[in-house]
């Protein structure tokens, strides 16, 4: 189980939970996002806003802007959207239902590579989220992050020669990978499918995928390829 973290600023938290964790230079590493590829975050989180007077319009796939209040129409500013999420995460962290798939295919994955799981859960849940993926067979490392992912999957990349996957919703965090760890095998997959419908395949990914499946066979492609060679 996870413990506690130290109440600093979030570099701290974020540098805490890198240093705790133990990564083999001789495996292959898939870091994999939760919210939208292991959790069905968008479907709660409607729930939630309907709950408080709001809603998702469905205009794009942005929550800032597309986030309106059911009265009025208006889009909520950032800080409502901001407060919204952290209420969200705070009560249904730990009871979120999984991606179909995805624990089944991380399971058979995970004999050929390790996984660490990198989310922008608040720190807070961090061990609401672990206590999730262990009771949804999917026991892996969790690191909780804020803001870009770019520094977390550098760190994590430069621990082993092998292939580096990184699987996630948000084409900006693709995008900043791309940037600080090139090398890094990006997937874009959003497991929503009317959220999925919304948007083509993120610029800075080499593989959109339509669900775990096409996950899976992209992946072992290319783990059969590089023990080939
Ligand atoms: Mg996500």
């Amino acid at each position: 189980m996870t413990s506690p973290l130290p109440a600093k600023d979030p570099g701290h938290a974020l540098r805490v939970q890198l240093d705790g964790l133990e990564i083999e230079a001789r495996r292959p590493l898939l870091i994999t996002d939760a919210d939208e590829v292991l959790f069905a975050f968008m479907a709660g989180f409607e729930r939630h806003l309907e709950d408080n007077g709001a809603c998702f319009n469905w205009a794009s796939f942005r929550l800032n802007g597309n986030i309106v209040a059911r009265d009025t129409g208006e889009p909520l500013d950032a800080g409502e959207v901001r407060s919204l999420l952290g209420s969200f995460f705070a009560r249904h962290t730990g009871t979120m239902p999984v991606v179909d798939r995805a624990p089944e295919v991380l399971r058979e994955l995970s004999d050929r590579l390790q996984v660490v799981v990198l989310s922008n859960v608040p720190h807070p849940q961090r061990e609401a989220r672990a206590a999730a993926l262990e009771a949804n067979g999917m026991p892996f490392p969790i690191v909780s992050n804020e803001g870009s992912k770019a520094e977390a999957v550098r760190d994590l990349a430069g621990r082993t020669r092998h292939p580096v996957f990184f699987i996630d919703d948000s084409p900006s965090h693709h995008e900043e990978v791309a940037r600080a760890a090139d090398r890094v095998i990006r997937i874009h997959f959003i497991g929503h499918p009317r959220l999925a419908a919304l948007l083509g395949p993120a610029e800075a990914c080499h593989f959109r995928a339509r669900d775990w499946p096409d996950i899976r066979r992209f992946v072992e492609a290319h783990l059969d390829r590089h023990a080939s060679r």
